[in-house]
């Protein structure tokens, strides 16, 4: 049976206890990391479950530090507009810090979707609220 490697994400047997393409302890990987650091890692899992389990597990643990990562996420997959939707919830989910207001300005002014866009300005408008230029 074969998993990924949770520091570089290549395939490797489940049992093994270091990774033959990064060197790295699998059982020990992340240990030094904080929870919200490890999601945040997450996020480059190549399996889009994977990286759609740590945007809903970022938006139990509402964390700021990991809103321009999922914004970058976004744009690392313009086409997947339902993964784009699950970031949009988690940044709304957020306290109201400017980097979350960042992240959610640049989905709704750069994101090639319509349909991310809007959702992204509505998003910003309901949190950090309204009429000043946005
Ligand atoms: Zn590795």
């Amino acid at each position: 049976m074969q998993t990924h490697c949770p520091n570089c994400f290549d395939t490797i047997e489940a049992d093994a206890m270091t990774c033959p393409a990064c060197g790295c302890a699998v059982l020990f990987w992340g240990r030094a990391l904080s929870e919200t650091e490890r999601l945040i890692h997450s996020l480059g899992h190549p399996d889009r479950a994977q990286r759609l389990k740590a945007v809903y597990a970022l938006a139990d643990l509402p964390q700021s530090e990991a809103a321009l990562p999922l914004a970058d996420l976004c744009f690392a997959a313009p086409g997947d507009v339902w993964q784009a939707v699950e970031v949009i919830r988690t940044l709304a989910a957020m306290p109201a810090v400017e980097r979350v207001e960042v992240a959610l300005a640049r989905l709704a002014l750069e994101h090639p979707a319509g349909p991310v866009q809007t959702l992204a300005a509505h998003a910003l408008d309901a949190k950090f609220g309204g009429g000043d230029g946005w």
